[in-house]
């Protein structure tokens, strides 16, 4: 049986809001069957926020949540990191609106779940199966998802920018593929954006820390991960999106030129479009152990302070 999953142990974290710029304590505590990922903000009472479509919040720059005037923000690149590692069921407490930015990729939150375990329950895990292909586009910008085998990610980008001109990447995400190809990739911004950003009282807990700068001339980080780390990122961003269905997809997810918005609304739409999927159970070959996949781009002292 392919059963559902909760962490073995809690594990708790501190880092900073990207926009708030506040410091942030993050725990994941281990949960039962059929629970799901939860948020509750413990600076709030015992309020739980699910990470569904159906608690969408405004999406600006990252993917929000809420809840009974209970809101959390910044969720898309730790939900990647559960749902690629086949935690479905964890309840997330943070003492702040935002999850911590981290180092702007999902690593992090891979090294974190690994130390802290995995635990098989006792239940199926269900997965939401494509049959029939669901597209959605908003101008130039596309998403769709096609029936297949496996759960794959295809995403070009394109901007009008000397150093990111076009990127475009195919990859079957399993946990070995996103622990060693995706969840190492930072997210980005340009220069340019980033007064006007800090203008409007955003990022302010941003830097060359926590995100890849694109000036005129060149990144401002020191070195890239990989050479394609922006697309790469962009499908980090469309994994931990496409987790608020609820259930891991299994299908091929295409998107050009898309976003938090798109990547979002489309989520939703998938639920609607009851006749294009069904719930299966234990459709491949169980996934790798857990802990067995070393993770790149992250120290641990990180995570300490
Ligand atoms: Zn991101």
């Amino acid at each position: 049986m392919d059963a559902q999953r909760t962490l073995r142990r809690q594990v708790s974290c501190v880092g900073i809001g990207l926009h708030s710029g506040n410091k942030v304590n993050l725990t994941l505590r281990p949960a039962p069957a059929d629970f799901g990922v939860r948020f509750r903000r413990t600076d709030l009472g015992d309020h739980d926020v699910p990470a569904t479509v159906h608690h969408l919040a405004g999406i600006q720059l990252a993917t929000g949540l809420s809840r009974n005037d209970v809101s959390v923000e910044t969720v898309e690149h730790l939900l990647a990191a559960l749902v690629s590692t086949g935690i479905d069921n964890v309840l997330i407490e943070l003492n702040s609106p935002e999850v911590p930015i981290m180092d702007g990729s999902a690593a992090p939150f891979i090294y974190l779940i690994h130390e802290a375990g995995v635990k098989r329950l006792t239940t199926p895990r269900k997965y939401l199966k494509i049959v029939r292909p669901i597209a959605m586009s908003r101008g130039d910008k596309r998403i769709a998802l096609y029936p297949s085998d496996h759960f794959k990610v295809t995403y070009s980008i394109s901007y009008d920018h000397p150093l990111l001109r076009h990127q475009s990447r195919t990859l079957r995400i399993t946990e070995e593929s996103f622990v060693e190809d995706i969840a190492p990739a930072r997210t980005f911004t340009f220069l340019k954006d980033v007064e006007m950003l800090r203008q409007n009282g955003l990022a302010l807990g941003g830097s060359l820390e926590n995100a890849i700068v694109l000036g005129e001339t060149g990144v401002l980080n020191n070195a890239l991960r990989f050479e394609d780390e922006f697309v790469r990122h962009k499908i980090l961003d469309a994994v931990g999106d496409l987790a608020l269905v609820g259930y891991p997809v299994i299908g091929h997810l295409v998107a050009h030129r898309a976003g938090h918005a798109l990547h979002t609304e489309f989520a939703a739409k998938i639920l609607e479009e009851t006749h294009a999927w069904r719930l299966v159970e234990a459709p491949f070959e169980p996934l790798v152990p857990i802990g067995a996949i070393p993770v790149k781009g992250v120290a641990p002292a990180r995570l300490a302070n």
